[in-house]
């Protein structure tokens, strides 16, 4: 299946697909503008990657992305967007989605009436949006979920390894991948950063100023967008316009169309969880929710964030315990709660992790754990938020 479409690949890069006399399947197209999509970007791919050499199944570019995702049969691929530089925005849909219209009224109207059901309906089943590479110079979340959609089409994931626990559970649910949020980011960040020192790792992820300092990572946020004009390499962090979309969060004045696509969807489906996947340097970990949520959200996200630290731990990845506590960070994540009254949890993995394996497993149990938990309780019972507790 993930080889399947490369001579098209190598069809379209050749001749192109848009002359005149040739039909182009959407496909076709879809990679076009792929290939097109390259030529927008600014600048190079970076220069600061780890040296060993990545495993077969360690799937993280661009066209590695659109060939997996345009290969599924069991779920249906959908171009939700275009990046900034132009990339397909893909999402991978698995279970029934038929209430994809326009809805009666929204989440913020029909939860201050006395019928929230006007917007989201009486579903049959709990709707996720899995979403990775939100900064495109951390790949393992992509690969990760790479990995999950090729095990939900063949029960085997691209290592070969079987999860009939999380298959059992995730048929009991809706879910949307979105294998890589930042395609613009990515296709400029190399494939992994095992390894690397510290000041080559920022450069990769927030960036080289001019004169060649690093751009540190709390200070990439004094800018949106990152000033291009004065950067030697913006990093994977930006998408190509420089705005970081895990903080494009200003409601009514949205930057990116990554995130406008994303927010499309999730009020399109009443999505009830919205998982946000990230990478870092230290080991892997849930980040606790903010603390600007309902209440009831606050009190779920701290007790699911503590419970997948837990099983991080059990399994050997992580040592100590992270603070159980509510943060109080600005991000996507608020917005989620404000367009469909679900909740947002982000992670970290560990992006210098001894093993390739170790890079992508912990996201194979946080799902686990996720969706073990939401069996016994709605991970947005709406009821509960508006009753208060
Ligand atoms: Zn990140």
């Amino acid at each position: 299946m993930t080889i399947r479409l490369l001579p098209v690949i190598l069809a379209v890069a050749c001749a192109g697909c848009l002359s005149p006399q040739q039909q182009c399947t959407s496909e076709e197209a879809t990679m076009a503008s792929l290939r097109d999509a390259y030529q927008n970007l600014r600048f190079p791919q970076s220069e600061y990657g780890g040296q060993a050499p990545r495993p077969s199944w360690w799937r993280c570019r661009p066209e590695e992305i659109a060939d997996l995702c345009l290969g599924v049969k069991k779920g249906r691929c959908e171009v939700i967007g275009q990046t900034a530089a132009g990339f397909p925005l893909f999402a991978v849909l698995y279970g029934e989605f038929n209430d994809g219209g326009p809805r009666q009224s929204t989440w913020a109207a029909s939860s201050s009436s006395d019928a929230y059901e006007c917007y989201y309906g009486q579903p049959e089943k709990q709707t996720i949006v899995w979403a990775t590479g939100f900064h495109g110079a951390e790949p393992e979340g992509v690969v990760a979920t790479l990995n999950m959609i090729q095990l939900l089409e063949t029960g085997k994931d691209l290592r070969g390894r079987s999860y009939p626990k999380l298959l059992e559970l995730v048929s009991q649910f809706r879910i949307i991948f979105l294998p890589c949020v930042n395609m613009d980011g990515r296709a400029i960040s190399p494939d992994h950063l095992q390894g690397t020192d510290k000041v080559t790792f920022r450069k990769a992820c927030q960036g080289e100023w001019l004169d060649g300092q690093p751009i540190e990572w709390r200070e990439s946020k004094r800018y949106f967008p990152l000033p291009l004009d004065r950067v030697k390499h913006p990093g994977g962090y930006p998408n190509a316009d420089g705005f970081n979309i895990m903080h494009d969060a200003t409601p009514g004045n949205i930057r990116t169309p990554e995130a406008r696509a994303m927010l499309e969807l999730i009020e399109r489906y009443g999505v009830d969880f919205f998982f946000n996947g990230h990478s870092c340097e230290g080991k892997p970990f849930m980040i606790m929710p903010s603390e600007i949520n309902y209440q009831a959200h606050v009190e779920r996200g701290l007790e699911l964030a503590d419970a997948i630290n837990a099983r991080l731990v059990e399994a050997g990845l992580r040592s100590g315990m992270p603070k159980k506590a509510a943060t109080r960070t600005l991000n996507f994540n608020n917005l989620v709660s404000l367009t469909s009254g679900g909740l947002a949890l982000s992670n970290e993995l560990n992006s210098w992790a001894e093993s390739f394996d170790d890079m992508i497993e912990p996201n194979f149990i946080i799902m686990e754990v996720i969706l073990a938990s939401a069996l016994k309780e709605p991970l947005a019972d709406r009821a509960a938020l508006l009753r208060g507790k």
